[in-house]
């Protein structure tokens, strides 16, 4: 398991069990409360880095339902009474193994008592409104993709809709690769230049880097 620390509020564990995955605590540097998004796996592991750090985790914030993302989530909601969020087409996922590809891995995963919220909505924490994420609803890896921005930070958890130099698979249930690609330009690419982008499974890039990908010339606003 390796450690990272991005900034003064965000640290990316990447948990390793199935494929790595990019595990990120954006957590509130006066409170030490916060979220974390995708725990994919190895939930011991990331309750220890918690509780190290002297960690408060109030919510679970899900980019969509794949196994290598949502593995972690009910052993930590547990230990943590966490509020576990997720874009509202994640229903599908969190209850079937099949569309969340866990019974790809002989381990039928079910999520249990999900918020699941629209577009736009806003995730802040309990005693301080201004550590939040907004939701942005990026389908097209899946019908739930989504990424998690705050302005402010310039920073956006973008699941697996975008990677650096690439993008999300899209041959999977929900998978489609027109609707991945136009949402990335609508959603992603019309945020300001510098906006940091933290992936699931890659290093991390800016708005203004990918725009130079080739896949995005003649769509670009
Ligand atoms: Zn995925």
């Amino acid at each position: 398991m390796r450690e990272y620390e991005v900034n003064n509020m965000i640290l990316q564990v990447t948990v390793t069990k199935y494929l790595p995955t990019n595990v990120y605590f954006y957590i509130d540097e006066q409170s030490k409360h916060g979220f974390i998004i995708d725990p994919g796996a190895e939930a011991e592991k990331l309750k220890k880095v918690a509780a190290d750090k002297g960690f408060v985790i109030e919510k679970i914030l899900l980019t969509h339902g794949h196994f290598d993302h949502i593995a972690a989530v009910s052993e930590l909601q547990e230990a943590w009474g966490a509020e576990v969020c997720m874009q509202e087409n994640g229903r599908d996922y969190a209850t079937n193994p099949a569309w969340n590809l866990s019974s790809q891995i002989g381990e039928d995963i079910i999520l249990h008592d999900v918020t699941y919220l629209p577009d736009n909505a806003v995730i802040t924490l309990k005693d301080n409104p201004n550590h939040k994420l907004q939701l942005l609803h990026v389908p097209g890896h899946t019908t739930d993709g989504c990424a998690y921005y705050n302005a402010q930070e310039g920073i956006a958890f973008v699941g697996d809709c975008v990677f650096r130099e690439s993008y999300g698979r899209t041959d999977m249930p929900g998978g489609d690769e027109e609707t991945l690609l136009s949402k990335i330009v609508d959603r992603i690419l019309t945020l300001p230049k510098e906006t940091l982008l933290l992936s699931a499974h890659s290093e991390e890039t800016t708005v203004e880097h990918e725009m130079k990908m080739p896949w995005y010339q003649g769509r670009l606003k």
